[in-house]
């Protein structure tokens, strides 16, 4: 099965889209992962994306598109997979289509005026990469999962959160008219909690 999940920056789609690869065996491939590994070991992708993930703009399609094709090539695509923030655009969304297939498009719905608030207390976990909210962690510097030590994204800040969510309304949110005129989305309400979202998850793809 090859599924999208679309939603806006905070929205929770990298939570989901950890348990949907656990339970339906899918290797998760999120871009904005790809593109911050690429930053870490310095290369010359990750010099050219950091210029555009510091200012909470999209990396240009031509070369997201070749990092996502060289990932879908690989054998552990063969029977599925779970792309987490691609596409991000229509042009995007038309490259995805001369690779493959998409046989879902959930898109994870919140309120876009609570996604700030997501978003500014947001800590990730540098091992795992799971994140969580101040709000139910408070000032912990551990992961309560795998005991990793956690961060803050550097995008994460209150002025880029801002322009990724008008980015997001901008360039993005298009996507959810384009996938549901092709008869492939399915809306799931984003605004409950991890288990919540994720039980309406599994009640979509049980019924495809
Ligand atoms: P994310 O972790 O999905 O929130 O992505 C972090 C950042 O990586 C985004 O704000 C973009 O700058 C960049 N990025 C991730 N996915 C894409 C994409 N499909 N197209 C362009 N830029 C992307």
């Amino acid at each position: 099965m090859n599924i999208v999940l679309l939603g806006a920056p905070g929205s929770g789609k990298g939570t989901q889209a950890s348990l949907i690869s656990e339970k339906y065996s899918l290797p998760h491939i999120s871009t904005g992962d790809m593109f911050r590994e690429n930053i870490r070991e310095k290369t010359p992708l990750g010099v050219l994306a950091k210029t555009y993930i510091d200012k909470g703009q999209l990396c240009p399609d031509d070369v997201t598109e070749k990092m996502v094709a060289e990932r879908l090539s690989r054998a552990d695509c063969k029977n599925g997979f779970l792309l987490d923030g691609f596409p991000r655009t229509i042009a995007q969304a038309q490259a995805l289509e001369e690779i493959a297939a998409v046989d879902v498009v959930l898109d994870i719905d919140v309120p876009l005026g609570k996604l700030l608030k997501r978003l500014t207390g947001r800590r990730c976990c540098e091992k795992c990469g799971e994140s969580f909210h101040v709000d139910s962690i408070g000032n912990a510097t551990q992961c309560p999962k795998c005991g990793g030590k956690l961060y803050v994204r550097a995008d994460d800040n209150e002025e880029t959160v801002q322009s990724r969510l008008d980015v997001y309304v901008k360039q993005t949110e298009s996507l959810v008219e384009y996938y549901k005129n092709k008869g492939v989305l399915r809306r799931v309400d984003g605004d409950k909690a991890v288990e919540e979202v994720f039980a309406e998850v599994e009640k979509v793809l049980k019924n495809l």
